[in-house]
Formats: C-alpha cells, sequence, structure tokens
C-alpha cells in the first residue's frame, strides 16, 4: 500500500516546502519538467530529496545556490540536483554512499553518515541509480535515475 503511481514532482514540490527554511537564503533554480507517473513509495523517495537537499544546505553554508531539474529520458526520469558549494573532497567521493560515513562529527554539524547510504538503497528498491560529482563549475551535483515502466 506505501506503493503508489505517482508523479515525483510532488514529492520534490513537498520537499521543498518542508525544508524552507533551511534553504530560503539560497538562488533556487527550479526546472521540473512533465515526467511519466511511476509507481513508487512516495514517502520514502522524500527522505531521499530530503536527504540530498539538507546535505546541500550543509555543504553551502547560508549563501548558496540550488539547482533542480528534473528530465524525462527514453526510460527513465532523471533528477539532478546541483548545489555551489565546495563540492565533495576528491578523496572521499568514493566513501559518501557507505553506511556510517560522515565528515560532520564536530560539534557543529553532526551526521551519522546514514542519508546517502539509506538513499541509495530506496533507489535501488525503486530499480533506479544515484550518483554523485563535482561539477567543473564549482559545487556537487547528485544525480538520481528512476526506471519509467509501462
Ligand atoms: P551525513 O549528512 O550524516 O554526514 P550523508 O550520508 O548524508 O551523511 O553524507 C555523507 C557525506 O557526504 C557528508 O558527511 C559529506 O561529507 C558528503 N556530502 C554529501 N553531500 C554533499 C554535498 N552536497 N557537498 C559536499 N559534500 C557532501
Ligand atoms: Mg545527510
Amino acid at each position: 500500500k506505501e506503493w503508489e503511481l505517482i508523479d515525483i514532482r510532488e514529492g520534490i514540490h513537498d520537499t521543498l516546502q518542508l525544508t524552507s527554511n533551511r534553504i530560503k537564503y539560497y538562488d533556487i533554480q527550479i526546472n521540473l519538467e512533465e515526467v511519466p507517473k511511476i509507481r513508487a513509495n512516495p514517502a520514502a523517495l522524500n527522505q531521499v530529496w530530503t536527504n540530498i537537499i539538507l546535505n546541500a544546505a550543509d555543504a553551502m553554508g547560508k549563501n548558496g545556490s540550488l539547482d533542480i531539474y528534473c528530465t524525462a529520458e527514453d526510460d527513465h526520469i532523471r533528477v539532478r540536483i546541483k548545489d555551489l558549494g565546495p563540492g565533495i573532497p576528491e578523496e572521499i567521493i568514493y566513501n559518501i554512499f557507505d553506511s556510517n560515513f560522515s565528515t560532520k562529527k564536530s560539534d557543529v554539524k553532526f551526521g551519522l553518515g546514514l542519508g546517502l547510504s539509506i538513499s541509495r538503497d530506496i533507489i535501488k528498491q525503486h530499480g533506479g541509480t544515484i550518483s554523485a560529482r563535482n561539477d567543473p563549475d564549482g559545487g556537487a551535483v547528485f544525480t538520481v535515475t528512476l526506471p519509467i515502466r509501462n
């Protein structure tokens, strides 16, 4: 019953509402093209968007910019979330999806390091992929793909 036919753009909009306190100083560009509905667990997907957006907020601090794009490709939907933070240090970029991996172990920022690990599990359960890279222009880009099944 948790799985329904959904328009994932609604979950992205809901997540932006819920995180609006943390991202209100950002220059936010949202470009969500019309995409086919998919069978998905909306609460679980919202956890993924929330974690990516709050990670971006942690990386950027008070001022920043967030670009969110959603496009329909041949057989999948692609969501790209790009921030203008410092990017992911090259020496940890292959570890960030590991469970318990976090660079937020200070008094100021504390993280359990579970967000991306759980996100990857959720996206796998949907038959999709999640990956991270640094943009040449600066900042981190997280890309999620979700299959469209007829
Ligand atoms: P947590 O947020 O609890 O630290 P996550 O699994 O969500 O755990 O993220 C793991 C690590 O990946 C973070 O501690 C951080 O070092 C890195 N990371 C995630 N998102 C970004 C980002 N947008 N920019 C830079 N580093 C990031
Ligand atoms: Mg996190």
